[in-house]
């Protein structure tokens, strides 16, 4: 598939919520050892709002998909993360316009401004050990393999992604609750930049289908 459009990116958002709904204690054990224990349960509410809002009005373009799951989770989610995922999917759905669907260069800029917004929103860099270390590697990856098409954007995205989260574990985290921890946030897992992962897992495996 070389375009996603509105149902497509529908079907990933699905598969995000499930993936959330399966890793949701894993998250939320990731949180309780270097925050408030509760990024599980709360992407997890957050995402089941989202495809309830996608089942009752389903919309017809990629750009109003991430729009309504962006409104959905800053509604639902209270923490750092509702606020920094509903920024990205607002982001992207800016981004996005009216277009009837998106192609390579289509997702990679709005991957590019979708991780623009959780920079601002969450006043983080690069080696902060967040989510958006994840995303930002995705980003990268995504615009080098623009001329490769959109299943391959997706693929590059998702190993960057995974690549990212696997290597900010032995770093100390410097935004966020984690970052009160100081030095003894070294060697945990992030757990905003574990369910970032999965989101762009869900992605490539809409292009693998
Ligand atoms: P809260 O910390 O409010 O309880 P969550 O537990 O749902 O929110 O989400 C925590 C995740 O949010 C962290 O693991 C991190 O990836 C991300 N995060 C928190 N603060 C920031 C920030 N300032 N910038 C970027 N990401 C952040
Ligand atoms: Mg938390
Ligand atoms: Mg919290």
């Amino acid at each position: 598939a070389e375009r996603l459009a509105a149902t497509d990116v529908t079907a990933v958002f699905r598969g995000f919520q499930q993936a959330v709904q399966r890793d949701r204690d894993l998250l939320t054990d990731l949180d309780t050892a270097v925050g408030d224990g509760d990024h599980g349960t709360n992407l997890d509410r957050g995402m089941r709002a989202a495809v309830e809002a996608l089942d009752a009005t389903p919309p017809d373009t990629p750009g109003a998909v991430f729009n309504l799951v962006g409104r959905r989770l800053v509604s639902t989610v209270g923490g750092a993360s509702g606020a920094l995922y509903g920024t990205a999917f607002l982001r992207a759905a800016k981004a996005a316009g009216a277009a009837p669907e998106l192609d390579a260069a289509g997702f990679a800029a709005v991957l590019r401004d979708a991780t623009t917004g959780i920079a601002e929103r969450g006043k983080c860099a690069a080696g902060d050990k967040t989510m958006y270390d994840v995303w930002t590697a995705a980003s990268a990856a995504a615009d080098a393999a623009l001329g490769d098409g959109l299943a391959a954007v997706l693929a590059a995205a998702s190993i960057a992604a995974d690549a990212a989260e696997q290597q900010l574990v032995p770093w100390q985290a410097r935004r966020g609750r984690a970052s009160y921890l100081g030095e003894r946030s070294e060697g945990h897992r992030d757990p905003g930049a574990v369910s970032s992962r999965l989101l762009f897992d869900c992605f490539a495996a809409w292009a693998a289908a």
